[in-house]
């Protein structure tokens, strides 16, 4: 896996997308899908505003990261934005110490027990 630089992503806002905007979306690529890169029939076809970096993982809500996408594309990548969502939320819980662990280890801080330096457990 790639060195990546890490940053703090939140949720971008989403903007009301109008016809024209639409437009514009479908004009970046000129009708290719953005996933898997065939031409979508715009007419036959049914394609959504694709955000290529996905708004929930810190992805920009404008035309530099939008691009058409077949809806079968689409709803493939957003489950698995969806996945890689979820994931970067639960590293960021542990990160920030939001959550206890479930399973503390034996006499470690979260544990109700101690073991002192003479090797008595007493109560924390
Ligand atoms: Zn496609």
């Amino acid at each position: 896996m790639p060195f990546l630089a890490t940053e703090d992503v939140g949720t971008t806002v989403r903007r009301k997308l109008t016809p024209s905007r639409r437009l514009a979306v479908w004009e970046r690529t000129g009708g290719r899908c953005v996933v898997c890169e065939a031409p979508i029939d715009g007419i036959r076809e049914r394609w959504i505003a694709e955000h290529i970096r996905a708004l929930e993982l810190g992805g920009a809500d404008d035309l530099s990261n939008m691009g058409p996408a077949h809806e079968i594309c689409a709803l493939a990548k957003t489950r698995d934005d969806h996945r890689r969502t979820a994931r970067a939320k639960r590293q960021k819980i542990r990160h920030i110490g939001a959550e206890a662990s479930k399973r503390p280890l034996p006499f470690g801080r979260a544990s109700p027990w101690k073991r002192t330096l003479s090797g008595r457990v007493v109560p924390r």
